[in-house]
């Protein structure tokens, strides 16, 4: 798939005149637009529901905007669960999938009604102690040496996550003894996957485990979630996961798997994040500097801070140069950002045209675990988010960092005392 921007040069200068790079950019009517197709193929499934992993992009303006196009949100945090929370996403929208959870984060997700997937046996008594039960559970499954996973996730069985298949059947049966009235199951075995068939793989492999279950304990399942996972095409080369496909593949499991042993309505979720908003995000930055040393290098206004996938897992993201978008690309570069880390790079070895100090250079797909994974090291500021709106029109969704922020949590009034 060709690597477009959906805005022009003139359009970033005018934004940075009142915004200065770096910032991050979110592109509204690709975003709707994504989610419209997303619902459209996924709708025919029975009582469909996308929940946003809201870590993937945890800013409340673009939840917002996903709330409108029908989705619920998926918490993993006490903080995810206030943003959902301020923007009205309350109750059974809100899946709450978290592991090794405090106390007061499932005291939260219990009062706002949410519906809790548990990622341990040990989390039934847990959370009977400290929030009670519901009368709704969902347990998450980890497959184990049952499923292969991927080279992203990993193998399920070194995967933290999860009830193993004998501790799944334990942990209903204990639900439904201490009185737990409705049940789902979850599980997540797959990340930044393109391949269509895996998403298929996962509900077969869940609506198995249905049937099992109605068997051995009698328990009806009212929803199964198959997890996020579908992946973003990030290289020119990459084809997109087809929506359309995999929701056929499922419907037709359903049917063999579901109907046929009288098990429906059985609702089907998922709950993905970066596919969401990663394609509609991009890192927008300033050429500040070109160095020639061994190699030929490109330094950027932004860092790792600002992204830190390529640095942290060697992930490719296409890079655009602005109004170059048709020159040839007869120039190797590493594109790096200002860290004291030599890992702190947006690309290694990349063909791009000849760049120039001041060209702006903008970062594909990173609206998911772009800004949400910042971080302060270096003294490096999280940066802006911007919303390009369907109108071209543009608004500011999060300032940027200022020292000050940097700086609040050191008591420098105390810091004058001591010694
Ligand atoms: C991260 C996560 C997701 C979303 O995954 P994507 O790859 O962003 O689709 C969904 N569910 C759980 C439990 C997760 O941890």
């Amino acid at each position: 798939m060709k690597k477009i921007v959906p805005f022009t040069k003139e359009k970033i200068e005018e934004i940075s005149k009142e915004f200065p790079t770096p910032f991050h950019l979110y592109d509204e009517k690709g975003l709707r637009e994504n989610a419209r197709k997303f619902t459209k193929a996924f709708g025919k499934l029975e009582g469909f529901k996308e929940f946003f992993a809201v870590k993937a992009t945890p800013n409340p303006y673009l939840m917002k905007i996903l709330k409108e196009e029908g989705f619920g949100m998926d918490c993993s945090s006490l903080a995810e669960l206030e943003l959902s929370e301020k923007i009205g996403v309350v109750g059974e929208e809100i899946m709450f999938s978290s592991n090794d959870t405090p106390a007061e984060d499932y005291q939260k997700a219990k009062e706002l009604g949410a519906i809790i997937n548990l990622d341990d046996i040990s989390h039934i008594e847990f959370l009977e102690k400290h929030a009670g039960l519901p009368e709704l559970i969902c347990l998450r499954y980890n497959p184990g040496p049952a499923r292969a996973g991927n080279r992203f996730i990993g193998d399920p069985k070194e995967a933290k996550y999860g009830f193993t298949k004998e501790q799944l059947f334990e942990g209903y049966r204990i639900c439904k003894e201490k009185g737990v009235k409705r049940f789902g199951l979850h599980t997540m075995v797959v990340s930044n996957e393109l391949d269509n068939n895996a998403f298929v793989e996962t509900a077969v492999m869940l609506f198995e485990i249905a049937v099992e279950l109605k068997e051995k304990l009698g328990i009806q399942l009212e929803f199964v979630n198959l997890g996020g996972g579908i992946g973003i095409p990030a290289k020119p080369e990459d084809t997109a996961v087809d929506y359309e496909f995999v929701a056929q593949g499922v419907l037709d499991a359903y049917e063999k798997f579901i109907v046929s042993n009288d098990l429906a309505p059985m609702k089907i979720f998922l709950e993905c994040g970066r596919v969401i908003t990663g394609p509609y995000g991009y890192l927008v930055s300033t050429v500040k500097h070109m160095k020639h040393i061994y190699k030929d290098y490109v330094g950027l206004d932004s860092c790792m801070a600002n992204l830190m996938r390529p640095g942290m897992y060697g992930s490719y993201h296409h890079i655009t140069v602005l109004g170059k978008e048709d020159a040839a690309l007869d120039h190797t570069y590493d594109v790096t950002g200002s860290l004291c880390e030599n890992n702190d790079k947006f690309a290694i070895d990349r063909k791009l045209p000849a760049v120039e100090v001041g060209d702006f250079l903008v970062i594909h797909d990173a609206g998911a675990h772009g800004h949400s994974m910042g971080f302060n090291y270096n003294g490096k500021l999280r940066s802006a988010e911007i919303l390009l709106r369907e109108d071209g029109s543009f608004v500011e969704i999060r300032r940027a960092e200022k020292l000050a922020d940097y700086f609040a949590t050191l008591d420098f009034d105390r810091l004058e005392k001591f010694g």
